[in-house]
């Protein structure tokens, strides 16, 4: 039998008392540990987070709270080796895809420290100005945020076990409001070991962070009005918890994470032998390939001037074919495997409706995998597909809706700008558009187009060849959610994050009272 991963609640670690489910290797297929939510107290679980956790939190300043997440990232930048091996051993990855979990989460914890050691003692966030109320200003209008006296929940999707907690619990923990995480099943170990190993270590007051193993039942049901609710996965998903009982009853603060469509746009006047053709098929292939293209943020749509259609889908085929798929232990290996064959098979099944309404361009899965059954294994090398004319591009809507989760990307050609940018913001929301060209003026504007339905615009230009972050990178300093179908989220953004965890009042009384109030 498998060694069960026990849950954490109410202080204490604690075994379901059902089957559970068995994680597994996504490569070789066996058993790795099981987890297993049942029968857990979960009303005691909730207030014990509530009560004990969240005063624990608050009896601190955001300085202490800073200091705190300062000591989580050391640990965990200590413990990075273990991970790495849950990580390949859990979610097939290479070790560079590993580090965009892993690394990803610690520099976000590492930055909110910093950026929290800044508000220092204060005990609450200022909001604006005070404002009079009344002609002689004796009576004056004062905002607060004050840090919510309930719970985060994070029902988390599978793709970032580590980063997908830290970037939500950096932002909750220093605002002061603990956090019971729920990682999607298939590659929870790696969050239960970050969670277990910060818990053991005592670096954080108890019921500050729970994590809770295995299937979600049960958990909306405890939600109360103050506490919030931060949800990372499927559109279809987030539609049934928005729709949950507890969530309308209470109005309980939601933040949905769900899938999008994001593009890469080669600006006109770009030709072959241009720096931004070469840097938007350096970006796709990589977006492809990284992650085996499990990432929200990938690029699932290549936005290209008609004329340039065959030029760009030989450049990215040729560099597609550089990919080596397989067994994540092999040193050779450059892409690991999609994080379990039900992805895999999900990911066969978008390419099939994908490929109704576009072209084959380059299909890598007839070659063989490096040291893995294909039976077995969840790999998939890259696929690239094409709409092949502008007006292909009009009529395939498929391409527009359908998010293909993994190593699959399509090539979109548009007749002029105007059409360009219409067909990114056919995605109907998303998370980000990348532009590639060289006049600053013409990609500023680009840029502010697409700002009305993307939640980043990541423009890149020669001078920024090397330095600029990537597509499909999260950086804390930056806004990372979309509007629309991308759920209408909005995380990260430096200490815009923390606005999620607080509530905010106005405070009206005499001047006396309202400079009284702490500065924040
Ligand atoms: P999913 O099936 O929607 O699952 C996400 C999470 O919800 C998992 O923890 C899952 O638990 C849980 N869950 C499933 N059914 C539930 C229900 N009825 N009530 C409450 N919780 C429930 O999504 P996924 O397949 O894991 O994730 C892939 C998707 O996530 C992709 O579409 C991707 O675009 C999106 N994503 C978005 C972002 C972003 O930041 N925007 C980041 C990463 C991923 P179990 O695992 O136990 O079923």
């Amino acid at each position: 039998m498998t060694e069960l991963l026990l849950n954490h609640v109410a202080g204490r670690w604690q075994a379901g008392t059902g089957q559970g489910a068995t994680l597994r290797d996504p490569v070789k297929g066996q058993s790795l540990v099981r987890v297993d939510a049942t029968g857990l107290d979960l009303a005691e679980a909730f207030a014990f987070s509530r009560d004990t956790g969240g005063a624990g939190l608050r009896a601190l300043r955001y300085g202490q709270r800073a200091r705190m997440l300062a000591c989580v990232a050391e640990l965990l930048q200590s413990r990075r080796d273990a991970y790495y091996d849950i990580s390949m051993a859990n979610a097939g990855t290479v070790r560079a895809d590993t580090a965009v979990d892993v690394d990803g989460a610690i520099y976000t914890l590492g930055q909110y420290a910093k950026w929290g050691a800044a508000l220092g003692d204060a005990r609450c966030l200022a909001d604006g100005d005070t404002v009079s109320l009344a002609r002689d200003a004796a009576f004056q209008s004062r905002h607060v945020q004050v840090p919510t006296r309930g719970l985060a929940l994070f029902i988390n999707a599978f793709n970032f076990p580590a980063w997908g907690l830290w970037e939500k619990a950096a932002p909750a923990l220093l605002s002061g409001v603990p956090v019971i995480v729920k990682p999607a099943t298939a590659t929870a170990w790696l969050t239960q070991a970050m969670v277990r190993d910060v818990v053991e270590a005592g670096l954080l007051p108890p019921g500050a962070l729970s994590v809770v193993c295995g299937a979600s039942t049960g958990l909306l049901d405890q939600l109360l009005p103050m506490d919030v609710l931060s949800f990372t996965g499927s559109a279809e998903t987030a539609a049934l918890i928005r729709g949950h009982a507890a969530v309308s009853r209470h109005s309980v603060r939601c933040n949905i994470e769900a899938d999008s469509l994001n593009s890469a746009l080669l600006m006109p006047g770009q030709g072959p032998d241009s720096a931004g053709f070469g840097l938007l098929v350096r970006e796709v292939v990589r977006e492809m390939t990284v992650k085996s293209g499990q990432k929200c943020t990938a690029i699932r749509r290549v936005l290209v001037p008609e004329a340039l259609y065959g030029e760009v889908a030989q450049a990215v085929s040729a560099q597609l074919a550089g990919a080596v798929v397989g067994n994540p232990r092999n040193a050779a290996v450059t892409m690991g495997s999609l994080v379990s064959r039900a992805q895999h098979d999900a990911v066969q099944t978008g390419i099939a409706a994908l490929g109704e309404q576009a072209e084959l361009l380059y299909d890598g899965r007839g070659q063989a995998l490096v040291d893995a059954d294909p039976a077995v294994a969840a790999c998939v090398r890259p696929v690239l597909l094409g709409t092949r004319h502008a007006q292909g591009s009009d009529l395939a809507q498929r391409v527009h809706d359908t998010e293909v989760f993994g190593p699959v990307a399509t090539l979109v050609p548009y007749r002029d700008l105007d059409h360009g940018l219409a067909l990114a913001h056919r995605g109907q929301g998303a998370l980000v558009a990348s532009l590639y060209g060289e006049h600053a003026q013409e990609m500023a504007d680009a840029a502010l187009e697409l700002a009305a339905s993307h939640g980043r615009v990541h423009v890149v230009s020669p001078e920024v060849a090397r330095t600029h972050t990537g597509h499909g990178n999260v950086m804390p300093q930056s806004l990372h959610g979309g509007p629309g179908r991308a759920g209408g989220g909005a995380e990260l953004g430096g200490l815009r994050a923390l606005d999620f965890y607080h509530r905010r009042a106005a405070v009206q009384a005499a001047a006396a009272v309202a400079s009284a109030l702490p500065a924040g």
